[in-house]
């Protein structure tokens, strides 16, 4: 069986990225994407150089297709489920949903995060009135009538205060969580209001926020904002596979992409198990490349 230099899971930026880097490099690899980026629920992706408002499915589009200037670089549009790794020969196995079975060297683990909402209708509006990366979208939401949704203080205060550089029509939101003395006084100086009752419902339609339901029955109008999610890594490969990771979720590595078990190497969001942007994780994707060059050059010369 053909064993290649490289695989690389996940076509996001930072696999894209990474994916590029070594089909530069002439090296064999396989990329593997089943199309879950966190960003395919938005219309437009924002603050990316000479990418400002495209979409995320062109912005994949435009990847795939620089991709094939490179004959080295497979793409298969599937979900890896399993890795096994044969310690013998230093090799991996990588398994497919539909049956294919792949041999490799190295591998970049660059399958991102998703979030987690504690009030799931949230779903219905994130990525077209409400989001949670003000970098992203605070300038199409800009001097609008928002919320700020956490149910923690800290996420509360610290979201809230950089909102209000795009929007100082705030309401803070905290769906039954009080708020100290404190975080009320500091909210108050800027005349952002508060709502601590629990939500009952958010009222919309396709997607964009018109009202805001409480169980108390009032209700308020607002057509957007923020939100601070939880986020997961979507799969435990990394720690199958042996790699260290902090306690805080990041996985340990040396910075630029190696992490603890030798051929494993991470990029993009999946590495700090917490939200970047387009451009960090296309960085990441470029660093964690070099370093997998770097090694296969330095063991084979
Ligand atoms: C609503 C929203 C709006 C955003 N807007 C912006 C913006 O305007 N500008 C900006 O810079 N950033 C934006 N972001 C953030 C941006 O999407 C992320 O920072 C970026 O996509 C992270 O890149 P990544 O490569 O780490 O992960 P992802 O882009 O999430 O890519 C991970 C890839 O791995 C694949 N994958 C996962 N598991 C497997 C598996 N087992 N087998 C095969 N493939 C797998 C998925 O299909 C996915 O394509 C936004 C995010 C959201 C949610």
């Amino acid at each position: 069986m053909n064993v290649f230099d490289c695989i690389v899971i996940g076509g996001g930026p930072s696999g894209l990225s990474a994916s590029l880097t070594l089909g530069r490099a002439r090296r064999e690899i396989v990329l593997f994407d089943d199309g879950s980026n966190r960003n395919r629920v938005t219309h437009e992706s924002h603050g990316f150089i000479t990418r400002d408002g495209i979409k995320p499915q062109e912005f994949k589009e435009i990847g795939l297709k620089e991709l094939e200037n490179y004959p080295s670089v497979s793409y298969f549009n599937t979900t890896i489920t399993e890795i096994i790794k044969d310690i013998g020969n230093e090799r991996f196995i990588v398994k497919t949903t539909d049956g294919q079975e792949c041999v490799t060297e190295k591998i970049i683990l660059a399958t991102g995060i998703q979030e987690v909402f504690s009030i799931q209708s949230v779903r219905n509006y994130y990525g077209k009135s409400l989001f949670s990366c003000p970098y992203c979208d605070g300038w199409e939401l800009r001097d609008k009538p928002l919320i700020v949704m956490a149910e923690k203080e800290e996420h509360a205060l610290h979201m809230a205060k950089l909102i209000y550089n795009w929007s100082q029509d705030l309401v803070v939101i905290t769906n039954g969580v009080q708020l100290s003395k404190e975080g009320v006084t500091e909210l108050q100086k800027r005349n952002i209001k508060i709502k601590s009752e629990p939500i009952k419902n958010l009222i919309g339609n396709d997607g964009y926020l018109q009202q805001i339901e409480f169980v108390s029955g009032e209700t308020i109008i607002r057509s957007g904002g923020f939100v601070v999610p939880s986020f997961y890594r979507p799969n435990d490969f990394a720690e199958m596979l042996g790699c260290e990771v902090q306690e805080n979720g990041t996985v340990i590595t040396d910075g630029v992409g190696r992490t603890t078990q030798k051929n494993i190497y991470i990029a993009g969001e999946t590495e700090k198990s917490g939200p970047s942007s387009l451009m960090i994780s296309a960085a990441d994707g470029n660093k964690a490349a070099v370093s997998v060059n770097t090694d296969l050059t330095m063991e084979r010369f």
